[in-house]
């Protein structure tokens, strides 16, 4: 076998997890391999915060942070307490890139440009002289009594003492990320809790929906119902699409609403003035009216709501447009402030993986070692990044979950190795 196929550590795919864990590995002295099926690195990282990326979140308590990731962000501690939020913003900005705080204590290099991200990345990586496979596709791998020895790609083999697997969930497969790793963890004995989409826009019945696409709403709240039993409510931006409803709070909701969907209907109650109760909104209205007395209902709205939200508004209302607001009654009235407290939507289906940030679901955690990322099926294999059963909301979480994991898994790794 050739020198050039010889190493210390194989990590399977060149995502942030799978780039972290190789250059935290050579950085330690191992000699690494990164195999990458993509003629790039990290294709799915340069999508992130909308070509900004939100490389982490602003909470530097492990406790609190960990909450956010539910049940299984316990799991998280070690690799947080090895290479969490502070360690992630020193990398970064030891490295020239330093980290912005934005609205929702969201942090983002400070040019805004997801290429600095990558570019430090790259660097890591080529100060550790890893050798990066680019178009390389890997099949499958020759294992023995629980212990791997070699990834076969296409037209050959390469041989390791250790592999991490870092190949991401089933989100955005256009960026590379198709679930290979679940298939081969399986085969090595692993428990894969079912992948579904998360952080996933959501289709919607009601019609209307469609005229107000790109219409964007800033501080309103979204609350989850299932038989008539509030499941969960979010407040912040959401944004109307094509075919439904998007933007940070439907993303965070759209977990949970795929779960219920399963079970039966869902509705989504959109409060679009949560600062006012219906009492305060009454007189709100009442007041605006008020200023339109001898006017006609349809421009009466503007106070009120977005434009291209008003048709639609009038049409629900069932208030002839033409009608003079003078004429209008309390019970007219009153149904206007219900409209605007509770507007109903009805979830039909998630938009599935394609249009996913995230994938929950993967490798369950129990199965792996949150000391070091070691699978505990198979000696010489660790876990990090997305494949893992572990995701967060928007807002920096997913990746922080990478570069800690994968930080980890490329640090115990080397370790172990040397
Ligand atoms: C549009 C979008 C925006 C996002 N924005 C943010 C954000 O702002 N902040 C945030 O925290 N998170 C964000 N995320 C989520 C974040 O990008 C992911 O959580 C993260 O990329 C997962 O990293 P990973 O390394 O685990 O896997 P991936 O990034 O999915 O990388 C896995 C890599 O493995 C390669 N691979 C797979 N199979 C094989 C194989 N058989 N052989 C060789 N290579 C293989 C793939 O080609 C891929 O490059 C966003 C996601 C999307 C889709």
């Amino acid at each position: 076998m050739k020198d050039d196929q010889v190493f210390d550590i194989a990590v399977i795919g060149g995502g942030p997890a799978g780039m972290i864990a190789a250059g935290r590995a050579a950085e330690l002295g191992a000699k690494v391999v990164l195999m990458e099926k993509n003629e790039v690195l990290g294709k799915k990282l340069l999508l992130t915060g909308k070509g900004r990326c939100n490389f982490t979140h602003n909470e530097l308590d492990i406790r609190k942070f960990t909450e956010k990731y539910g049940r299984n962000g316990r799991f998280l501690y070690r690799a947080l307490a090895v290479f969490g939020v502070k360690e992630v913003i020193d990398f970064f900005e030891s490295r020239g890139v330093k980290g912005k705080v934005e609205q929702g204590d969201r942090i983002f290099p400070e040019n805004g440009n997801v290429q600095d991200i990558l570019k430090v990345l790259l660097k890591y990586l080529s100060e550790g002289k890893v050798t990066i496979l680019y178009n390389v596709e890997v099949i499958n791998f020759k294992q023995e009594d629980r212990k791997i020895s070699q990834v076969i790609l296409r037209d050959r083999q390469i041989i390791a003492a250790k592999f991490i697997i870092c190949t991401g969930g089933k989100s955005y497969p256009q960026t590379g990320s198709t679930g290979d790793g679940y298939h081969w963890a399986r085969q090595w004995g692993h428990t894969i809790i079912e992948p579904v989409p998360a952080l996933n826009p959501i289709k919607i019945a009601e019609k209307w929906v469609k005229e107000l696409q790109g219409l964007s709403l800033k501080n309103i709240s979204l609350q989850l119902f299932q038989n008539g039993k509030k499941q969960d409510e979010r407040f912040g931006e959401m944004l109307f699409t094509h075919f439904g409803v998007s933007g940070p709070i439907v993303m965070d909701l759209s977990k949970n609403i795929g779960t219920l969907l399963k079970r039966g209907a869902v509705k989504l109650i959109l409060d679009l003035k949560p600062a006012l109760d219906f009492k305060k909104l009454d007189q709100r209205i009442q007041r605006d009216l008020d200023k339109f007395k001898g006017r006609r209902f349809k421009n009466s709205l503007k106070g009120l709501l977005p434009l291209s939200m008003i048709p639609v508004m009038i049409r629900l209302s069932g208030i002839e447009p033409e009608k003079q607001v003078d004429y209008i009654s309390r019970e007219e009235r009153n149904k206007l402030v219900h409209l605007f407290k509770e507007l109903e939507l009805s979830p039909t289906e998630l938009l599935g993986f394609k249009w996913s940030v995230v994938t929950s679901g993967g490798i369950a955690l129990k199965e792996v070692d949150p000391d070091t990322m070691c699978s505990k099926k198979i000696e010489n294999l660790y876990f990090a990044g997305e494949i893992l059963d572990l995701d967060g909301p928007s807002g920096g979480y997913n990746l922080q979950e990478c570069w800690s994991t994968g930080y980890l898994a490329g640090e115990s790794a080397a370790k172990k190795s040397s």
